[in-house]
């Protein structure tokens, strides 16, 4: 969730006005922010940028769109033909073929499970897939207890030659639910950089990818508080960084006392507990969105342990008592010897 964001569209200018604007001299009142947010991948999906000619900054922003809407296409396992749909039905009797796409963005998620102790593991569909949190529906504690036993990324056989596929057991499903977001914002500023764009945010759900800074000062971008919805908790100053927050506010419903929602703990099959909110900083969006997820789930202790071992990522949490904490790298001297 982003401060201080405005959605700001091309001010329809008659043909006439239009050129003779351009015909002045102070050609540079055209420059302006352009904006716009669509709900896609089951999320909003919004670009914000920087554009000294309207017209550009408004193709700039349908490009990213078209992007998002590919990328969606061919990894959504709601979408019955996609790619991704198609290997969950197949890996398992044969070695399926992926786009080259498809498969190193498997293959970074194979490799992220080995860093996170399989904290992150896109194979918690199984379990997953038995969630509908907008008809409060979970799998019981027998569908859990099945279905958890086909959770685990050493199932998943990647055949680089082949680009090919295969899961080592039936009933295995993948989901990347945890990193084509971040795959999105990354590939979004990828397209507006080669556009020439220079300043600019794009966002997917909790992932967001700064290019450039705000024109001269930092973006802020807001934490949102876990349990007071529009509330800022903290707002963090970033520039030119990827930044991912995973939340067990985004999709959820409670029972009982008890929040169902859309992070799983793989060894348990349930929804990760501990934590409410997980943010993930550093270059590069794939693996902030994927980081923040495994935060979420390695827990306060785990998680900022694991941040410290990456040079370039921090990480803010705040656990399920509302307290706040940080990695190393965000700390003041004061801080970290008061601790
Ligand atoms: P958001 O979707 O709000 O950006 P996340 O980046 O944390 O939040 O992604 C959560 C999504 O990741 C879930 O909706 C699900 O698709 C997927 N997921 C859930 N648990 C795991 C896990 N342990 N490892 C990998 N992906 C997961
Ligand atoms: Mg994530």
């Amino acid at each position: 969730m982003l401060n201080g964001q405005k959605t700001k569209h091309n001010s329809g200018l008659g043909p006439r006005l239009a050129t003779l604007l351009l015909l002045l001299p102070c050609v540079q009142a055209l420059a302006d922010w352009v904006g716009e947010a669509r709900p896609m991948m089951g999320t909003e999906v919004s670009v914000y940028l920087w554009s000294d000619e309207p017209d550009l900054g408004r193709q700039a922003l349908e490009e990213v769109f078209a992007e998002a809407e590919r990328i969606n296409r061919l990894m959504s396992t709601y979408i019955d033909g996609s790619e991704i749909s198609e290997i969950n039905r197949l890996a398992a009797e044969q070695p399926a073929v992926a786009g080259e796409e498809l498969f190193r963005l498997i293959q970074r998620s194979l490799d992220i499970s080995d860093l996170t102790h399989g904290a992150f593991d896109i194979t918690y569909d199984s379990v997953g897939q038995h969630y509908n949190f907008r008809e409060r529906q979970r799998p019981d504690a027998g569908t859990v207890e099945a279905e958890k036993e086909k959770i685990d990324y050493r199932y998943i056989q990647l055949d680089e030659a082949l680009s090919s596929v295969t899961f080592l057991k039936e009933g295995v499903r993948i989901n990347l639910g945890g990193i084509a977001k971040g795959y999105v914002v990354e590939r979004g500023v990828n397209i507006l950089r080669g556009l020439g764009i220079q300043h600019a945010i794009v966002t997917a759900g909790g992932d967001s990818r700064l290019l450039g800074d705000r024109r001269g000062r930092p973006w802020m971008v807001g934490i949102r508080d876990p349990r007071e919805e529009g509330q800022v908790a903290i707002s963090v100053p970033l520039a030119d960084e990827a930044i991912s927050t995973s939340g067990d506010y985004e999709r959820f419903f409670d029972e009982d006392g008890v929040r169902y929602h859309h992070i799983i703990r793989p060894s348990t099959g349930m929804p990760a507990g501990g934590v409410h909110s997980a943010t993930v900083f550093g270059p590069d969006a794939v693996f902030t969105d994927a980081l923040s997820t495994s935060v979420f789930v390695m827990g306060v202790e785990q998680g900022l342990t694991l941040i410290a071992t990456l040079p370039d990522y921090e990480s803010i949490v705040i656990d399920s008592d509302g307290s706040v904490y940080y990695s190393d790298g965000l700390q003041t001297p004061a801080d970290a010897a008061s601790e």
